[in-house]
């Protein structure tokens, strides 16, 4: 994943350069598009270095509703990671975009919808929202026939327990545990699993308090799982609201949107 420390800083200065080429409306949108990032890297930085000298957070710029226009204008100074969140949308953009963008897929995904994304998507990075073995399988499967590049998957996990939420229950860990087998046997041949992914109940998200109890219950997820199948998971938490928290607490790669884009239009 984009390693923030190391890439950002040569190509939004090179980006800077290159600027007079665009045209007007565009030039100030790429400009604002840009400055929101910019500002946004160097927060998480800011953050991650006050955690710990070493410590390095990816970034996933979540476009949805955003058009393809705003997602080149950021592919061309030099992000690749995008997130979106319906198949259909995904599907559309990355026909009209360059193939070196890496992909996460991050709304909540249907069985009916494994193949599409699987097969129409070459450049799919990740799946953050796994929450089956079934949907892991048809995946894979999906996958398999084509020689694409391997998919890195995170399971999302329902950490708040509020019904409306996609993810794998944090307490009833059966299920969690036959996918985590299944992704790691020689059966998966397509998937790779990569972490564990959730989305901070809104309140929980809003409030100043020091601790979310949502990333507070994924961490202590990981550190479990990892002991009990030797693994090293990764972390997915933390939106424009509460990625500073998530950070604080563990996150390696925050899914931020609005921070970048502005308010979502309408879909
Ligand atoms: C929309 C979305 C985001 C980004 O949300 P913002 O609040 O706009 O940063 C992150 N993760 C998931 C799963 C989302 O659906």
């Amino acid at each position: 994943m984009l390693n923030i420390n190391r890439l950002q800083r040569p190509l939004l200065t090179r980006a800077r350069m290159s600027m007079n080429e665009y045209p007007k409306g565009l030039k100030k949108r790429l400009t604002e598009l840009e400055q929101n990032y910019a500002q946004l890297v160097k927060s998480i930085e800011n953050e991650a270095a006050a955690c710990s000298p070493h410590r390095s957070v990816s970034l996933v710029a979540v476009s949805k509703f955003h058009t393809s226009a705003d997602i080149l204008s950021l592919y061309n100074v030099g992000v690749r990671h995008f997130g979106e969140n319906y198949v259909q949308e995904l599907l559309e953009k990355s026909k009209e975009l360059p193939l070196d963008i890496k992909w996460h897929f991050i709304g909540g995904l249907q069985s009916g919808k494994c193949k599409d994304l699987a097969n129409n998507v070459s450049n799919l990075y990740s799946v953050e929202t796994i929450d089956s073995l079934k949907k892991c399988k048809k995946l894979d499967t999906a996958r398999q026939q084509l020689g694409y590049d391997k998919i890195s998957v995170l399971m999302q996990v329902n950490t708040s327990g509020e019904e409306q939420k996609w993810g794998f229950s944090a307490t009833q860990l059966d299920d969690l545990y036959e996918t985590i087998e299944y992704l790691k046997s020689p059966q998966c041949k397509s998937l790779e699993l990569s972490g564990l992914m959730t989305i901070g109940n809104f309140t929980e998200s809003m409030s100043p308090s020091s601790e979310n109890k949502d990333f507070t219950c994924l961490y202590n997820l990981k550190q479990h799982l990892d002991s009990k199948y030797d693994l090293k998971l990764k972390l997915s938490m933390g939106m424009s609201n509460d990625y500073l928290q998530a950070i604080r607490q563990g996150s390696d790669s925050v899914r931020v949107g609005s921070k970048i884009f502005g308010t979502r239009p309408p879909k």
